[in-house]
């Protein structure tokens, strides 16, 4: 046009505005503002909205502001824009100031306001806009985005009042709040509101699935998992793509990692998440040959592995014990992929040293670490208890001292490793060092609490409960259980039973209390002898645990699995998959 010498006007003006906003076109916006007042239409009405409307766009509210103040005649429109503009770029004061300032207001002037506050996180002021606004201007649109507002702000309880009181859903309404539950750690209510979404005969899409997926992961309830994934099948949706990879981590942290490999084995178009998700699962499992021949085959059709897929491998590595492999890996990420190692990899790397009993080694690739990656209390925890596991007091203190002086609301695991070390070398005043400073810094110890999945409900089980509707019969079995051990010879391993507790009569009944057991004598009770027990737990499973669930899987002939704050172990015939390796 501008070349043919034929002037834009009042009409060809906003559209290309228009034009450059929607392009992010910034340079381009400004040279047709120029353009605009060398021609003559910087005060025309549908111009300048538009002008204002660009600026707002590109967060530039000074101009917005300024085109917006030389208007003579503002309509609605453009008062919408300059509190959407406000508000979006988080320039909250302004936006609100603007907004009573208004002649006037209509729903999309309350929605975006709305909005936009909750999007920044003010999810309280958006609340007063919200009760300030008639029932019959609240838009769905309002009502979705205060949930989805209350839940990323963690008010998970006001969210589900809102939920409760708005006069209707739409699949959005339902989603928020299901994500919401599941990104807050409230597997359980994310669950039941999937089921009742299916009751009101809703249609799920993906979004609803992935979060009902992690969810079940979270809980790991393997029953609900598999009814999903068979609700997937029934219901035409593709297991490919984020499901797949989301099936595959759900069956591996609900403890079938067959399941998870069948699922990785059905998906035509396997893709790098599919890969890493299916060796990150081997990997926690402990099946370490599977993990790294998937590694080698993923490489071998010219997949490239990223920084997840090799935390995958060198975790494998740990916990099969494979010092040299691990090694070889870890450089070949830093000088074949270019792969700059994180913490998490550093992690994996001392934890291989440490289970192989490499204290030293370990030591030095702390130390050795650059300034930019630095040593994070999980890497001090992989230290101490490693030398736990050897026994090796000098490197338990030093790492107890850095893990002491990286947290100082400390970490309840540290005092209780680092006196249990004390203990068992006899050195009893530390003892009473270490239970001084946990007393002084106010420490408690976190309850070990262990789940288990009967049909479809969960039962959840602290140490020492006895809360349970069948709690008798658990002791009964408890009672018995002892017997049969004694009979197999076995001498509880009370080397690690909190300091506190004095006597080993006293001891040993603790270690009889210890939430998985409880668990476990609920499984044998009454799950049927075919199906594995599984059960969750929240601590590292003591010695003394582990010893004993491996002579109840062989005493009992059962396969129990349980998942610690760890890894898995499968336990079956008498031996852990772990290799007594945690
Ligand atoms: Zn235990
Ligand atoms: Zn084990």
């Amino acid at each position: 046009m501008l070349t043919n010498n034929i002037l834009p006007d009042g009409f060809t003006l906003p559209s290309i505005i228009k034009g450059c906003s929607r392009l992010h076109a910034k340079s381009e916006g400004k040279q047709v503002h120029g353009l605009v007042f060398k021609i003559g239409f910087g005060f025309d009405r549908f111009v300048q909205s538009s002008l204002v409307n660009l600026y707002a766009k590109f967060g530039d509210m000074g101009l917005a502001r300024l085109v917006f103040d030389k208007m003579g005649d503002k309509d609605l429109v453009v008062w919408n824009c300059l509190v959407d503009g406000y508000v979006r770029n988080g320039e909250v004061k302004f936006a609100l100031k603007v907004f009573d300032e208004m002649p006037k207001r209509d729903k999309f002037t309350w929605t975006c306001l709305v909005d936009g506050l909750c999007k920044c996180g003010k999810v309280e002021v958006a609340r007063e806009i919200f009760d300030r606004m008639d029932d019959s201007d609240k838009s769905l649109v309002t009502w979705n985005v205060m949930i989805h507002g209350y839940m990323k702000s963690g008010k998970i309880e006001v969210a589900g009042e809102l939920f409760e009181r708005m006069p209707g859903r739409s699949l959005i309404s339902w989603n928020s709040m299901i994500d919401g539950y599941q990104r807050n750690g409230c597997f359980y209510e994310a669950m039941k509101l999937f089921e009742a979404l299916l009751n009101e005969g809703f249609v799920s899409s993906n979004a609803t699935l992935s979060s009902a997926l992690s969810a079940v992961s979270g809980l790991a309830v393997l029953g609900n998992g598999r009814w999903i994934h068979s609700f997937m099948v029934k219901n035409g949706f593709e297991v490919g793509g984020v499901l797949g990879t989301l099936l595959i981590e759900m069956y591996s942290k609900c403890g079938s990692i067959e399941s998870a490999l069948a699922v990785f084995k059905g998906i035509a178009k396997k893709k790098l998440a599919h890969w890493t998700a299916i060796i990150v699962g081997l990997g926690m499992h402990g099946l370490a040959d599977q993990a790294l021949k998937l590694f080698t085959e993923m490489r071998r059709i010219g997949m490239k592995p990223h920084a997840i897929t090799f935390i995958g491998v060198l975790n494998a590595c740990s916990h099969a014990g494979l010092v040299d492999e691990g090694n070889r890996i870890f450089q070949m990420m830093i000088n074949e992929y270019k792969i700059e190692p994180t913490v998490e990899h550093y992690g994996c790397l001392v934890d291989i040293l440490c289970r192989a009993g490499h204290l030293e080694q370990a030591k030095e690739i702390i130390e050795s670490m650059p300034v930019t990656v630095k040593p994070n209390k999980v890497i001090w925890m992989i230290l101490l208890g490693g030398a736990r596991n050897h026994g090796n007091l000098e490197i338990g203190e030093y790492a107890a001292h850095n893990l002491i002086e990286e947290d100082l609301d400390a970490h309840t695991g540290c005092y209780t490793v680092l006196s249990n070390m004390y203990a068992a070398a006899g050195k009893w005043d530390k003892v009473s060092h270490v239970r001084e400073m946990m007393k002084n810094r106010g420490v408690v110890k976190d309850a070990g609490c262990s789940t288990i999945e009967y049909k479809g409900q969960l039962h959840r089980f602290i140490v020492g409960d006895k809360s349970h509707p069948q709690t008798q019969d658990i002791y009964a079995k408890l009672r018995e259980i002892r017997e049969k051990l004694k009979l197999e010879g076995h001498v509880p391993d009370t080397s690690q039973v909190l300091l506190n507790i004095d006597g080993e009569k006293e001891k040993e009944s603790e270690l009889e209390n210890h939430s998985e057991r409880l668990a476990i004598s609920f499984g044998l009770i009454n799950m049927e002898r075919r199906t594995p027990i599984r059960i969750i737990k929240n601590l590292r499973v003591c010695n003394d645990c582990h010893v004993v669930t491996k002579l109840l899987s062989a005493i009992y002939d059962r396969e129990i699995i349980v998942r610690d704050n760890s890894r898995f172990h499968h336990f079956k015939n008498g031996s852990c998959s772990c290799n007594d390796f945690w």
